[in-house]
């Protein structure tokens, strides 16, 4: 399974550093690590002190621009995090695609840069709830042109579906809802399949153990590390 911690814009570099303490001390164990994955994202101003005191897991960026360096101001470029050994990168979050306006070819240039150049992404996609009151086959079309221009194939990917309804509102798609969007994503990729929006240690059990799920991206309840521990260890439950 993968289990992936989105910090969105919450921590400071202090905090993560406190986090993965935390972390450490509570442990996970060499099977669990053998088996699992561990992904955390962390804002940019504490992704050194996330890649110095993680002591596990891979750390990715919630963004970047699609260009190794040059006249982008305010961005942050691919030479910026090879130098830091970042080479996973989250691209197509609802928050980016509606908060801060990325469209789809905007999306898909990303992805394919950070494709080209062999990062591991995870590639976010959900349908707002107008669509899914609509009905599975209303959702399985929205995704379904999420999908325009990337290639899935061109490099490590995971998808991540999260309905964008499901999203900090403490209310998580159904069990019924994720095994049936899950069933039609396993249709388009054989990569594996996150679901993402108000995960929590009460329920990431039941969300594990649907059929095509292959881990959970993990927002709001991430942002406590002994919360963030008590998901990973539901799949030993
Ligand atoms: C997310 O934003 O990726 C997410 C899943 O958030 P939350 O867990 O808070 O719903």
């Amino acid at each position: 399974m993968q289990f992936m911690a989105n910090f969105k814009c919450n921590h400071t570099a202090h905090s993560v550093q406190e986090y993965f303490t935390t972390l450490r001390t509570l442990g996970f164990s060499q099977e669990f690590l053998r088996e699992h994955e561990l992904v955390f994202f962390p804002s940019f101003l504490s992704l050194q002190a996330a890649k110095d005191f993680a002591p596990f897991g891979e750390i990715g960026v919630q963004n970047a621009y699609p260009a190794f360096n040059g006249a982008f101001t305010g961005e942050i470029g691919a030479q910026a995090l090879e130098s830091m050994r970042v080479r996973t990168i989250l691209i197509g979050h609802s928050e980016r695609r509606s908060l801060l306006g990325e469209s789809q070819e905007c999306v898909a240039e990303k992805f394919a840069f950070f494709a080209r150049l062999g990062f591991f992404i995870v590639y976010c996609v959900g349908e707002p709830l107008s669509v899914r009151q609509q009905g599975e086959k209303a959702v399985q079309n929205y995704l379904q042109a999420q999908f325009a221009g990337i290639d899935l194939e061109a490099t490590r990917v995971s998808v991540a579906y999260e309905p964008i309804w499901a999203i900090g509102t403490g209310r998580s798609a159904s069990v019924q809802e994720i095994a049936q969007t899950h069933a039609f994503l396993r249709t388009l990729t054989q990569s594996p399949l996150l679901y993402g929006g108000s995960v929590n240690a009460g329920n990431a059990r039941e969300i594990l153990s649907t059929p095509n799920v292959n881990g959970v991206l993990v927002g709001s309840a991430s942002l406590d590390a002994k919360s963030f521990h008590t998901i990973t260890q539901s799949v030993l439950l």
